[in-house]
C-alpha cells in the first residue's frame, strides 16, 4: 500500500487543504494499493502561488543549469524504472511484459533528449532592427489522463523545465501514484523549490481551478474531447495559452499490395496493448474489399492467441481496463456494435471473474458511419471496414472527427509516403514504423491543437519577444 497523505508544493510536503483521501484502486485485484490526497481550490492557489514565485527565478536559470536538472531527473528515473514501472501496472493494469518498456524507459528516452534542446532557449535572431528572443511561457498547470501516464506527464514536463516554465501538475484520479514518485525524484535532484507542484484531487474541482486561475499562463491538458472543451472554456476568460491533447479514432490504411498476414497482426497488436486504452489506437482497419474475408481470419486468429490476463504475469498480453467505469463504457459500446447491425466475430470469451477485464473483441461489416467507427471506444475493440479503391479508403480514413494518429500498409515506402500525405492526422506510420520521441505528436481536428515532444513540444512552452534596437 502506497500511503501518499501530502501534497508537493514549493518545494516541500505539505498536509492538504482538502479534506480526505482518495483510493488508488489496483483494476487487476479490484482492491486498494494506494492513497493520495484529494486536493481543493486552496491547495490549487497554493501551488500556483509557488510556481508564480518561483517563475522569475528558475526562467532566468542559464539554460545549462536547468539542463542539469533534467539529466539528474533522467538518471533518477533510470535508477527507480522498476519501482516506476511496478507503480504503473498496479494503477493502470497494464502488463509487466510491455509496462518498462513503454509507460517508462520510452519517457526516459524522451526526457533526455530535453537536456540539449534547453539550448535552444539561447537562440537569438536579428531581423532589421530587432532581435527576437525566446522566452519561458510562464506558470503552466498539466492536466493528465490515466493511460500512459508517465509519458504524458513527461511530455509535458521536460520542455516546460527546458524553458524555463514552472509547473503545478494535477494527475488522473485513477492513476496519481506515479507522479508522486515522481515528485519524491523531483525533491530528491534539489530542484528549487516551487518549479514542480503536485496537487490530486477530481479533474471538476482541481483541473478546473487551475484552467480559471488569473496567475496560470498555461494550460496543457490531455484527455477527452470533452473535457478538454470544458477546460478550454474555463481558460477563455483569462486568455491563457491552452494546449489540448485529445481522443481519437485512428485508421490503418491497409493496400492490396500490402503484405496482409504482417499488416492484419501488427493492427490487432496496435489495438489490443494496453487493452485498447491507447490515444493513437489504429481502431478503424481500412480493407480492400476483395481481401476482406482472408483479412478477417487473420485478425480473428491473432486475437485469439493474445494472452489476457493477470498484468504481473510475464506471458499476458492484455491486462484489465483501468477502472470499472471503463470497463461498462466499453462493454455499452459493444451493445452499442451490435444494434447498429455490425457482426461480432470474437468478443464473447470468458474472462477472469476478478478484475475489469473485456476480452478482445472484433466487429466486421461495419460502415464508417455507425457510432463504433465514429466515437472513441478506449477498449480492446477493433473495427474491420472494406473499402473498393483507393479513394473510398482515403476518404472512410478521413471521415471522422479525429485526426490523432493514422497509419498505413502498403506494397512500397513511397505508396505509403504518399497515401501518408492525404491522412487528416497529426501522425502516420508506414508499414509499422516506430514511434519516435524526437518527433513531434499531435491532433488534427477534434484531436487537439498542441504538439508533445520533439522541438515543437518545447515551441509550446515558449514567447517570442521582439526587441527593437
Ligand atoms: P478525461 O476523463 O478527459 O480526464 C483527463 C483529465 O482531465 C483527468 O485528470 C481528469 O480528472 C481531468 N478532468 C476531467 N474533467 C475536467 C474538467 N471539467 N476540468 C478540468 N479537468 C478535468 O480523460 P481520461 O479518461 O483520463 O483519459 C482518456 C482520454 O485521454 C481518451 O480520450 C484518450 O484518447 C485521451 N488521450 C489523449 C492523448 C493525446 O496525446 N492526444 C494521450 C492519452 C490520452 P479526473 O482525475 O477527475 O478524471
Amino acid at each position: 500500500m502506497r500511503e501518499y497523505p501530502r501534497l508537493y508544493i514549493d518545494g516541500a510536503w505539505r498536509a492538504p487543504a482538502g479534506q480526505g483521501m482518495a483510493e488508488v484502486i489496483d483494476p487487476a485485484s479490484e482492491l486498494a494499493i494506494g492513497r493520495v490526497p484529494l486536493g481543493d481550490e486552496q491547495d490549487v492557489e497554493r501551488a500556483v502561488q509557488a510556481a508564480r514565485r518561483a517563475f522569475g527565478t528558475w526562467s532566468r536559470t542559464p539554460s545549462s543549469v536547468r539542463a542539469g536538472f533534467i539529466q539528474a531527473l533522467a538518471e533518477q528515473l533510470k535508477a527507480r524504472a522498476a519501482e516506476m514501472a511496478e507503480v504503473i501496472t498496479a494503477e493502470l493494469g497494464m502488463p509487466v511484459q510491455w509496462c518498462q518498456s513503454v509507460q517508462v524507459d520510452g519517457p526516459i528516452d524522451g526526457l533526455e533528449q530535453y537536456v540539449e534542446l534547453a539550448g535552444l532557449m539561447d537562440r537569438v535572431h536579428q531581423v532589421g532592427n530587432s532581435r527576437v528572443y525566446r522566452e519561458a511561457v510562464g506558470v503552466c498547470a498539466f492536466i493528465n489522463p490515466w493511460n500512459y501516464p508517465l509519458h504524458q506527464l513527461i511530455g509535458k514536463l521536460a520542455p516546460a523545465l527546458a524553458a524555463g516554465c514552472t509547473v503545478v501538475v494535477k494527475p488522473s484520479q485513477e492513476t496519481p501514484l506515479h507522479a508522486f514518485l515522481l515528485a519524491e525524484m523531483i525533491d530528491a535532484i534539489g530542484l528549487p523549490p516551487g518549479v514542480f507542484n503536485l496537487v490530486s484531487g477530481p479533474g471538476a474541482k482541481v483541473g478546473e481551478a487551475l484552467a480559471r486561475h488569473p496567475l496560470v499562463d498555461m494550460v496543457s491538458f490531455t484527455g477527452s474531447t470533452g473535457a478538454g472543451v470544458r477546460v478550454a472554456q474555463a481558460a477563455a476568460p483569462t486568455v491563457k495559452r491552452v494546449c489540448l491533447e485529445l481522443g481519437g479514432k485512428s485508421p490503418f490504411l491497409i493496400t492490396p499490395e500490402a503484405d496482409l498476414a504482417a499488416a492484419v497482426r501488427h493492427g490487432v497488436q496496435d489495438v489490443m496493448i494496453n487493452s485498447g486504452q491507447t490515444c493513437t489506437a489504429l481502431t478503424r482497419m481500412l480493407l480492400p474489399a476483395q481481401r476482406y474475408a482472408e483479412a478477417v481470419e487473420i485478425a480473428v486468429a491473432e486475437a485469439r492467441q493474445l494472452v489476457m490476463g493477470d498484468p504481473r504475469v510475464p506471458a499476458s498480453f492484455l491486462g484489465p481496463m483501468c477502472s470499472a467505469g471503463q470497463r461498462r463504457t466499453v462493454r455499452e459500446y459493444i451493445e452499442v456494435g451490435k444494434t447498429e447491425g455490425a457482426r461480432l466475430v470474437l468478443g464473447d470469451e470468458p474472462v477472469p471473474e476478478r478484475g475489469f477485464y473485456v476480452a478482445p473483441t472484433l466487429f466486421t461489416e461495419v460502415d464508417n458511419r455507425m457510432r463504433i467507427a465514429q466515437e472513441e471506444i478506449f477498449g480492446p475493440v477493433l473495427c474491420l471496414i472494406p473499402y473498393r479503391d483507393e479513394a473510398q479508403a482515403i476518404a472512410l480514413a478521413n471521415d471522422s472527427p479525429f485526426g490523432l494518429s493514422s497509419a498505413v500498409w502498403a506494397g512500397s515506402r513511397e505508396h505509403g509516403l504518399d497515401l501518408a500525405r492525404q491522412l487528416r492526422a497529426g501522425q502516420c506510420f508506414v508499414n509499422a514504423a516506430a514511434f519516435n520521441y524526437r518527433a513531434p505528436f499531435g491532433g488534427y481536428k477534434q484531436s487537439g491543437n498542441g504538439r508533445e515532444w520533439g522541438e515543437e513540444g518545447l515551441g509550446e512552452f515558449v514567447e517570442i519577444k521582439a526587441v527593437q534596437v
